[in-house]
């Protein structure tokens, strides 16, 4: 059976997570004709849990940061980063960060924080369908045609003037089109769950993002509610593969390797199952074409190390929505927006990608772990983790610096050399009794 949707929409929207919302609750908001689509029934387990700070202008925008506030989410006020074997570690406090203009947010847990965000573009004037999986694409005709299965498993043909892609990690387009290009080295595995009595910290570092940097493999610590902390393992993924290691194991083994993570996770209790999730690390060859936008992970992803993800879906697809109100109204196909928002979006991801790529070096750890004050570099970092895109020069002369410190630290010795060896305790000394 089968059922052609006789009106015509401005834009069509594939996925309804961060990205797709905030695209159809801002189009909608410019009065566009919006209809979502998602394949899944909200609310919805999602990974992707550690917000950035300049998150909060768009949730200003899309009129949803009220219900955040209420909704008692964990305050996120910095982040630390910390050598396994305790031997190094470092917290970056967002309001001490002398660039940043936003300097908190919060940690949120995915089923409750998407389903805001998508009954807010309902609200806002989209037409939401959940429990409806989008397919084939036709983006050569005005209109464009898209084919979608109802929950029945009915197929109705839809059409649109624009087609926004938010279909996340599924890249929806990109794969039919055959763009989807994976990093050459980043070639990385993730195995996490939810667990309840992790041991946190005293106070408002409690609401911090947590990573423990063993040898070649990391760890996030995430408090998504007063009960829950997501807590995940990010590895090698041919060198998972190589162990034979069920993710269990992998996971323990990881754990009981870091005196630190292990006494976190003393008294911690699993919610649920051990997911895995591999093939993080790519970029479209293209993130637009005639009428047809591709934004959030559907555009790109890099490795969550940075808890870049949702920042950077939102951002573009609050660039996304501003480049179709623009060729809306001026009755195009948006083509010459579209490059300039894939443009900017570049320009966003490789700010990411060069940090992330230089997080999987050791010089880089050095430098990170053991900020120092002189000509406020950390300032620089902190802008950086805390999603300031538009911190200009002032910014990237000290990140470029910083760059170049990180490929002569282990030459130069700008700051002392760490191991990840264990660190064996000392004996206490006794005081000399005189
Ligand atoms: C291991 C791991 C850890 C991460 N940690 C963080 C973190 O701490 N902080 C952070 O900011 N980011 C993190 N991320 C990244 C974050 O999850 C994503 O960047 C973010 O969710 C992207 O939002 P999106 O809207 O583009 O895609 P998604 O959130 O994935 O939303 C896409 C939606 O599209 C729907 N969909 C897919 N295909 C179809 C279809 N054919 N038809 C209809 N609907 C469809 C899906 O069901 C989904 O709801 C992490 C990612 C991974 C893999």
């Amino acid at each position: 059976m089968r059922g052609v949707h006789t009106p015509c929409y401005d834009a069509l929207v594939i996925g309804g997570g961060p990205g797709g919302s905030c695209a159809a609750n801002l189009l909608a908001q410019q009065g566009l004709k919006v209809v979502v689509f998602e394949k899944e029934v909200f609310p919805r387990f999602h990974i992707g849990e550690s917000l950035l700070p300049y998150n909060r202008g768009i949730f200003e925008e899309l009129g949803v940061l009220d219900a955040l506030a209420k909704a008692g989410f964990p305050r996120k006020t910095g982040a630390q980063f910390h050598l396994g074997n305790g031997s190094a570690g470092t917290r970056f406090q967002f309001r001490q960060g002398r660039f940043n203009r936003e300097t908190e947010i919060f940690q949120v847990e995915r089923a409750r924080f998407d389903e805001i965000l998508l009954r807010q573009a309902a609200k806002a004037g989209a037409e939401v369908h959940e429990g409806w999986t989008a397919g084939r694409i036709e983006a050569d005709s005005d209109p464009i045609t898209l084919e979608v299965k109802d929950p029945a498993g009915t197929l109705h043909t839809f059409r649109g003037r624009f087609l926004v892609d938010a279909s996340g990690r599924g890249n929806l387009s990109g794969n039919q089109q055959g763009l989807r290009i994976m990093h050459p080295r980043l070639k990385k595995l993730a195995i996490y769950a939810h667990f309840t009595g992790v041991e946190l910290d005293p106070g408002e570092a409690g609401g911090d993002t947590v990573i423990y940097r063993l040898e070649n493999q990391w760890f996030w610590i995430i408090p998504i509610s007063a009960e829950k902390t997501s807590v995940g393992l990010v590895t090698d993924r041919d060198a998972f593969q190589q162990s034979r290691a069920r993710p269990e194991e992998a996971f323990q083994a990881a754990v009981r390797s870091s005196p630190d993570l292990a006494r976190r996770l003393a008294g911690a209790r699993r919610l649920g199952e051990l997911e895995v999730t591999a093939d993080f690390s790519y970029a479209n060859r293209t993130f637009a074409s005639p009428r047809v936008i591709r934004v959030g992970d559907a555009a790109a992803f890099i490795d969550p190390i940075f808890s870049s993800g949702v920042f950077l879906a939102m951002h573009s697809a609050r660039l996304a929505a501003q480049a179709i109100v623009q060729a809306h109204r001026q009755g195009t196909d948006g083509l010459a927006q579209f490059r300039r928002y894939e443009r900017r979006m570049r320009a966003a991801l490789a700010q990411y990608s060069r940090m992330v790529e230089l997080y999987y070096t050791h010089p880089f750890i050095e430098l990170f772990l053991q900020p120092r004050g002189r000509l406020d570099i950390p300032s620089a970092v902190n802008a950086m983790l805390a999603g300031e895109l538009q911190g200009g020069w002032k910014v990237r002369w000290r990140l470029n610096l910083f760059y170049w410190m990180v490929r002569l630290q282990r030459r130069i010795g700008f700051v002392p050399h760490l191991s990840h060896a264990p660190v064996v305790p000392q004996p206490e000394t006794t005081p000399a009794v005189g």
